[in-house]
């Protein structure tokens, strides 16, 4: 016997819908590219994503058809999240931190019928705009003035003469819940890059389990500041948990250097703020220089690598913010754990409360995860126990965009299948995970593995280091041994011999301390903000240990 209760899609544009009806005069403020600030509401917002479903209409793009963004956060990002999606087509955002040719390689790979751009990637489409033969139409996202004049690439428009003049009414469609609204590829360290197909149903679902109290915990009261880009994983999914809640959004732009995420939060009476540690070490960084606090965030949620504990205690003791620690990935769209106390953690001293805090963090109702050994067998959660991580749930991937890859699920005795993550972590028994490495940049230490990002964290807790990457160098008698390699804070003094002294009495065996210490200045970080040790471990190919 089925239920009897209505039988209605889970669409994007019920989300635009329910937040110009129900909170319309919710703000979104945004920092343009032209550096000055844009008010809208999400009333405005809602109007002006029909009038991009009307100008889609009109260039005759049909259902599915991908539409690409190069683009910071911002509000006319937002209206081309909902009027494309909720029109039917696909929203493809592309970073533009990668290098040109994969860009171009990604917007074939994708066929991108329309690409829309912020003038300050006007060079960059320069540099690809003739690779990319699927896209007809590019629109640079400015008023009609500041189109450049002699651009070089035709059938350029500027977004608001393609879509202010169009109608603002449009009746969004009603179509199957499990067909596709976006996509995002992941930067993928080897071989090519490979797209994540997002549904109106899992991005829903999402949105939904993101909001919840022991998750982001977003709501009505929220100003909300994702520093997250909206060009990497949908900005972990808050512009659709902002409009499911009726928070306000203060979105950066271009800025997201120290002291401009600083004043964005401090002049929009931002209260939740999210992002990757690197943009939280610059924001740090400005604010104990120039001895400032905050008046209004209360938590932020810090993810995409692993967040230090040095960055964990900076917030919660001295400026008194909550750090939530979470993890996830692109295959995941992209919310796996968030950490967040249960009750009989209150009591507990706050030195063990924080331990807790260190770690990734628990399950999102939605999301299923267990860590098995090398022959798939599983492990118990127990804490101690470390093994590959993997994931299944309603928005986990089950393949890649044109089965690229193949199929990447592994099946249980069951023959469900389960998404390998990559990840080495382990699971105590309140269900808490902690991610100890990447499988590729676990180093192996005769038999015994060291954890990249243990040794990483204890480098960064030192006052005199601004970064710092752990790899595995050969060895002919242990395999593998750790070094750090390590950059300065500007002006500051450090030894081989202190850091490496440094690292006696903390959390690491004696042969899990690193052999070597070798200073760079600078660290290659790849397309998404994250220490690129594939690009290192090529820099230091000629090291050897002391
Ligand atoms: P990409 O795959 O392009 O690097 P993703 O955002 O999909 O971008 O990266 C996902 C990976 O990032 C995870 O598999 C994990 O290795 C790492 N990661 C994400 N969050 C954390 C975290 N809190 N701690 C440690 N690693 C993390």
């Amino acid at each position: 016997m089925l239920g009897l209760m209505q039988d209605q899609p889970l669409l994007i544009s019920s989300l635009i819908e329910f937040a110009e009806r129900h909170n319309g005069d919710g703000e979104i403020v945004s920092r343009r590219v032209e550096g000055d600030i844009h008010r809208s509401s999400w009333r405005q917002i809602a109007s002006r994503a029909r009038q991009v479903a009307n100008a889609l209409d009109q260039e005759q793009l049909i259902f599915s058809d991908r539409v690409a963004t190069l683009a910071w956060n911002g509000y006319r990002h937002l209206e081309l999240y909902y009027g494309v999606s909720g029109s039917g087509r696909v929203l493809h955002t592309i970073n533009p931190r990668l290098h040109p040719e994969q860009i171009a390689w990604i917007a074939n790979h994708a066929e991108d019928q329309i690409l829309c751009f912020d003038l300050t990637f006007l060079p960059l489409v320069q540099a690809v705009h003739a690779k990319c033969g699927t896209v007809k139409k590019w629109i640079a996202l400015c008023d009609a003035d500041k189109l450049p004049a002699d651009s070089g690439i035709p059938n350029l428009v500027s977004y608001e003469a393609w879509m202010s003049p169009l109608s603002d009414r449009y009746d969004w469609p009603s179509f199957d819940e499990n067909s596709a609204s976006s996509m995002c590829y992941t930067s993928g360290t080897t071989g090519n890059p490979k797209a994540a197909l997002y549904s109106h149903r899992s991005t829903l679902l999402h949105a939904y389990a993101a909001a919840l109290p022991d998750v982001m915990n977003v709501s009505a009261r929220d100003s909300v500041l994702p520093v997250v880009p909206m060009f990497h994983v949908n900005a972990w999914g808050i512009p659709y948990s902002a409009a499911l809640t009726g928070a306000k959004l203060v979105f950066p732009g271009p800025a997201l250097d120290g002291k401009s995420v600083y004043e964005l939060i401090e002049s929009e009476r931002v209260t939740f703020a999210a992002g990757v540690p690197t943009v939280w070490q610059m924001m740090l960084g400005h604010m104990q220089s120039q001895d400032l606090r905050f008046s209004t965030l209360k938590r932020t949620v810090i993810g995409g690598s692993a967040c230090p504990p040095a960055m964990i205690n900076a917030f919660q003791q001295q400026y008194g913010v909550e750090v939530l620690h979470a993890w996830g990935m692109t295959e995941m769209s992209p919310l796996g754990t968030l950490c967040t106390l249960k009750n009989k953690h209150l009591s507990q001293p706050q030195e063990q409360q924080t331990a807790i805090r260190m770690k990734q963090g628990r399950a999102i109702y939605g999301v299923d995860m267990k860590i098995v050994d090398g022959d798939g067998k599983e492990l118990p959660w127990d804490g101690k126990s470390s093994g590959d991580l993997l994931v299944k749930g309603p928005w986990v991937v089950k393949e890649y965009f044109k089965g690229e890859g193949g199929d990447p699920l592994v099946p249980d005795a069951r023959g469900r299948g389960w998404f390998p993550t990559g990840d080495v972590a382990t699971i105590d028994p309140d269900g808490f995970l902690q991610i100890t490495d990447r499988s590729k940049d676990v180093i192996k230490s005769g038999g015994e593995w060291i954890s990249s990002i243990d040794i990483e964290n204890i480098a960064v807790a030192h006052p005199a280091v601004a970064m710092a990457a752990c790899i595995g160098v050969a060895h002919p008698k242990w395999d593998e041994r750790p070094i750090v390699v390590v950059v300065k804070k500007p002006g500051a003094e450090l030894t081989r011999e202190e850091l490496l002294a440094f690292y006696g009495g903390k959390t690491v065996a004696k042969w899990q301390v690193p052999d070597d210490v070798v200073f760079v200045e600078a660290i290659p970080l790849g397309a998404t903000g994250k220490i690129l040790k594939t690009r290192l471990r090529e820099q230091l190919r000629d090291y050897k240990l002391p």
